[in-house]
C-alpha cells in the first residue's frame, strides 16, 4: 500500500479526535476534506483581494476576475475541455444538472423522451421528473441488476429516435459502481441522443476527460474533491451550451436589457447570472492544483488499493453483506449487518463512538434501496488520505457492532 504519510500532514483536520479517539474519515463521498492549502487560500483571497468580478475597473476588481478565470482555465484543462468557456461555474452538482434540465425547457417535448437509471442520486432524478411534468416528456429507467449494476441490454432496447436524453452517474454514490459511460455514450449518440453525466464522484477518484469521453453535459462538486462548499462544474460542448436557454436571469449574464426584453451574454456568463461565489471558485482552481500536484493516477491507485481491502476484510465477517461486491467500484464500499431489526445508523453510531465517520441510510437513492428491499446501508467512502490502518479500525468497530447488535 502507498505510503500517503505526506498527504495527511497537509490536512489538519484528520488530526482530529472525536469521541476521544483518532478521527478516521471514511466519508469522503459526503464531502472531502480540504488541504491547508486550500483552507490557507480562502483567507488569502478574503484578506488581500475581495471585490466582485468582471464588472470593476479597479484593480481589486481585476484581480479578483483574474484569478476566478484563471481558475476556468485549470478545470478546463483538468477535465480536458476544448474552450474555457465550455465550463460553467455552478453551486455543485445539484446546481448542474438542473441547469441543464431547465435550460432544455422549450427544448425537450410532448411524446420525447429521458433515460435515466435506477441508480441515480435524487438530483439526477427529481429535475427530469419536474422537467417531463412541464413538457409532456416521457421518464425512462435502465434497471438496476441484483449485482449492483446497470442492465445495458434493457438500456439498449430503451433507445429509440424518441430518446433526447440520456443521464447517467459515472459512478454511483450508494454503490461505488463505476458505470459502463463509454458504452453508454455510444450507444446514447448512434440514435442522436445528449448524454449527461453525474461526475459527482468520479472526478476525485479518476481520469475524466471530456472530449475522450465524447460527453455532452459533464456535472461535479467541488467540495467532494477537495475543494469548498458551494461550488461545481457544469461543462457543455459549445454547439449545445448555445442552444439551452438560461435559467437564471439576472446581472453578469446579459448583454442589453431594455424595460421590453433582454439579450443575453455568450458562453459561459449567459449561465453566471448575479455574484458567483467568487472565493470559492478561485479556490476550486487550488483544489484542482492539490489534486495535479499529488498526481490522478497515484490517487486512483491508492482508493483501489484500499477498495479492494475493504472488500476482502469485510468478507471476513459472515454477519456482512457487501453490495456490489464483484462490481468495478470506485470510492466507496456499502455494505451491512444483516441481521434482522439492525439498521444501517445502529452501526453509524457504534462506528461514531470509535471515532469513525461513515454515512448511513438512502444516501440519496431511494430507489436502490427500494430495489434491494432495504433502507439503506453503510458506506465507507475513501480519499486520497485515507490508509489501509484506517481500514483496519473499521473493521475492529465492525467485528464490535456484530457483537454489540447481537
Ligand atoms: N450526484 C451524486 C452521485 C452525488 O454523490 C451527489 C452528492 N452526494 C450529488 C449528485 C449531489 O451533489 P451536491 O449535493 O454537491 O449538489
Amino acid at each position: 500500500m502507498k505510503d500517503v504519510s505526506h498527504i495527511r500532514n497537509q490536512f489538519p483536520i484528520l488530526e482530529r479526535r472525536v469521541n476521544g479517539k483518532p478521527l478516521v474519515y471514511l466519508d469522503n463521498g459526503a464531502t472531502s476534506q480540504n488541504p491547508k492549502s486550500v483552507n490557507d487560500a480562502i483567507v488569502e483571497y478574503y484578506t488581500s483581494i475581495n471585490a466582485n468580478v468582471h464588472r470593476g475597473i479597479h484593480t481589486l476588481s481585476q484581480e479578483a476576475t483574474d484569478a476566478m478565470e484563471n481558475s476556468r482555465k485549470k478545470i478546463q484543462a483538468f477535465i480536458n475541455a476544448k474552450h474555457d468557456y465550455e465550463v460553467i461555474f455552478t453551486y455543485g452538482t445539484t446546481d448542474s444538472i438542473n441547469l441543464v434540465a431547465r435550460g432544455l425547457e422549450g427544448i425537450i417535448q410532448n411524446g420525447d423522451e429521458i433515460i435515466i437509471s435506477e441508480l441515480e442520486h435524487h438530483s439526477n432524478i427529481v429535475p427530469w421528473q419536474m422537467l417531463c411534468q412541464k413538457s409532456g416528456a416521457i421518464l425512462k429507467y435502465i434497471p438496476l441488476k441484483e449485482d449492483g449494476t446497470l442492465d445495458m441490454q434493457v438500456y439498449k432496447n430503451l433507445l429509440s429516435d424518441k430518446t433526447k436524453l440520456v443521464s447517467v452517474n459515472h459512478v454511483s454514490n450508494a454503490l461505488g459502481v463505476v458505470n459502463p459511460v463509454e458504452e453508454i455514450i455510444a450507444e446514447a449518440h448512434a440514435v442522436g441522443a445528449w448524454v449527461l453525466l453525474d461526475g459527482a464522484q468520479a472526478i476525485p477518484h479518476k481520469k475524466v476527460d471530456v472530449q475522450a469521453l465524447d460527453v455532452d453535459f459533464y456535472a461535479f462538486s467541488g467540495h467532494k474533491m477537495y475543494g469548498p462548499t458551494g461550488t461545481g462544474i457544469l461543462y457543455g460542448k459549445e454547439e449545445i451550451l448555445n442552444q439551452l436557454n438560461p435559467y437564471r436571469g439576472g446581472g453578469e449574464m446579459i448583454d442589453t436589457v431594455s424595460m421590453e426584453k433582454s439579450t443575453y451574454a455568450g458562453l459561459p456568463f449567459k449561465f453566471e447570472a448575479g455574484t458567483p461565489n467568487i472565493a470559492g471558485n478561485i479556490v476550486l482552481g487550488k483544489a484542482v492544483d492539490f489534486m495535479n500536484e499529488i498526481g490522478i493516477d497515484f490517487i486512483y491507485e491508492h482508493e483501489q488499493e484500499l477498495i479492494k481491502y475493504t472488500r476482502e476484510q469485510l468478507a471476513t465477517i459472515p454477519e456482512i453483506v457487501v453490495y456490489a461486491k464483484d462490481a468495478p467500484g470506485s470510492g466507496a464500499v456499502s455494505f451491512n449487518i444483516q441481521r434482522e431489526g439492525v439498521h444501517s445508523s445502529d452501526v453509524g453510531m457504534i462506528l461514531d463512538k470509535l471515532g469513525i465517520a461513515v454515512r448511513t441510510g438512502h444516501h440519496c437513492c431511494q430507489p436502490i434501496m427500494s430495489k434491494f428491499e432495504i433502507p439503506g446501508t453503510v458506506r465507507a467512502s475513501f480519499a486520497v488520505y485515507n490508509t489501509k490502518e484506517e481500514v483496519d479500525e473499521l473493521i475492529k468497530g465492525l467485528k464490535m457492532a456484530v457483537q454489540m447488535l447481537a
